[in-house]
């Protein structure tokens, strides 16, 4: 171990179904407008050629759900339910669509958690998103389940429940972008390596959470997420 002047922070890590071994998390990408029906509630639409990218901290994964902390710096945080895929190796260059998911170590399912009043002051004026994303414990995220175990993903349903009442739901096939082009559009731009989480965006029915409220988010038949608003 190369000596270091300061402690090493520990890695972020995830549960993994089957294993006491962790995955350890280096980046996290998300996708933007990737259901038609959530671009629309936004006021914009999809551009199939050009997809949104932006990304949060490795360290803003709270594994397992559990308790999460109502963030500072907002009066409205809004939940997206996520499909969240893992990559298991490091990609060599520019990913093909064809062979993107032998990449893919698991799924889970992940909250992409917003501060959406100030998303919409940084959209109006032109301005990065990064408060509005990428804050601590804005990525609470299921234990992933390795890919031999999780069966036809894609043919599955996206679902959140808050306090019982059935949020957001969608088949994941209504994804505009699929995880293997996800794969292949980030790599134009990012070395895509093992320890990286992608958020694959959010079908409609975004709301506000509060101090609180409980959550159930779910991938019909492959793994659910449980927790609270601290
Ligand atoms: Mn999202």
């Amino acid at each position: 171990m190369i000596p270091t002047v300061i402690a090493l922070p520990p890695p972020p890590t995830l549960s993994v179904r089957g294993s006491a071994a962790r995955f350890p998390v280096r980046r996290i990408y998300c996708v933007g407008r990737n259901f038609a029906d959530h671009a629309k509630e936004m006021g914009a639409s999809v551009d199939r050629g050009n997809p949104v990218f932006f990304m949060k901290p490795g360290d803003a994964v709270v594994a397992d759900g559990g308790a999460v902390p109502y963030p500072p710096g907002t009066r409205d945080l809004h939940h997206e339910v996520e499909l969240v895929v893992a990559l298991g190796r490091d990609a060599d260059g520019l990913v093909d669509v064809a062979t993107a998911l032998d990449l893919v170590y698991g799924y889970g399912v992940g909250l992409d958690l917003t501060r959406r009043d100030l998303q919409a002051a940084a959209k109006a004026k032109g301005l990065p998103w990064d408060t509005a994303k990428g804050f601590d414990h804005s990525a609470p995220t299921s234990e992933l389940v390795p890919v031999a175990e999780a069966g036809d993903v894609f043919a599955r349903r996206l679902w959140l429940q808050v306090n019982g009442e059935l949020r957001q739901q969608s088949p994941l096939q209504e994804m505009v972008f699929s995880v293997a082009e996800v794969l292949h559009e980030l790599s134009k731009l990012y070395a895509l390596k093992a320890g990286d989480l992608v958020f694959m965006g959010t079908p409609a029915g975004v709301a506000a959470l509060s101090p609180g409220d409980r959550f159930l988010a779910g991938v019909d038949g492959l793994v659910e997420l449980s927790g609270h608003i601290a």
